[in-house]
């Protein structure tokens, strides 16, 4: 049995394990455009903020048959807002973009940051306007394939359910208490959030779990509670 309150190594190498046998590899991150597929994780890290993922891929889309999805492009389009208006609040992500765009030309471009160490990365893309840790995070670990943890909204709901975590929401301390246990490699961490995204939209619903058929069902005490009623 896992220690309840915090994942263990061995807790969470079964966590990811377990979904793993059950969802098969997820193939993260899904981008559409195989010439630029680091840079469309950038893009698509900004417009999947509080969106849809079908919407974002709208989006993406629209900016593709635009043109060339390069930051150059992005920031010659004087009708950013419109291309990208099925991802969410289009005025203010299109100005994320160019925020974007312009950080990583000013830095040389994605093969000139990859010489950077990630405490140095991190700092540095958080302050870009708009990406906050857990954009910083995908970004960092789909794009530069560094170890990070993304302790997104599903994760919370996954581990304080599955009792790994309690009390208030706090970013830094759920990934670091990840971290803390995990192993040092960018594909342990990118298929467990790809994972814990395929889960809680699949299985762990915000309402009404689906605990009866969860593969996690034995070692969760959201799970345990329910199915002992
Ligand atoms: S047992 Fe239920 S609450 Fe626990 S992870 Fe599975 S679906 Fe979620």
């Amino acid at each position: 049995m896992d220690g309840r309150g915090a994942p263990t190594a061995r807790g969470l190498r079964y966590f990811h394990d377990t979904l793993l046998r059950a969802y098969g590899p997820q193939h993260w991150w899904p981008t559409q455009d195989a010439e630029q597929p680091r840079f469309e994780v950038l893009v698509g890290a900004v417009l999947t903020q509080h969106t849809a993922w079908t919407n974002v891929e709208r989006a993406i889309a629209s900016l593709r048959a635009a043109g060339p999805l390069t930051p150059d492009a992005l920031l010659a389009h004087a009708d950013l807002p419109t291309l990208i208006r099925r991802a969410g609040p289009h005025h203010v992500k299109a100005e994320r973009l160019r925020a974007l765009c312009r950080w990583l030309l000013a830095h040389g471009g994605l093969e000139v940051l990859d010489a950077w160490r990630t405490p140095a990365l991190r700092r540095d893309l958080l302050t870009v306007r708009g990406v906050g840790p857990e954009t910083a995070d995908a970004i960092l670990l789909y794009a530069f394939g560094r170890p990070q943890f993304v302790a997104d909204a599903y994760a919370f709901r996954l581990f304080e359910r599955y009792g790994w975590w309690f009390g208030p929401r706090r970013y830094e301390q759920l990934r670091q208490a990840v971290e803390s246990v995990g192993p040092a490699t960018a594909a342990f961490y990118d298929e467990l959030h790809a994972l814990i995204v395929a889960h809680a939209r699949g299985r762990c619903h915000k309402r009404r779990p689906d605990c009866a058929h969860c593969a996690l069902r034995d070692r969760c005490d959201h799970g345990r509670a329910t199915l002992q009623r």
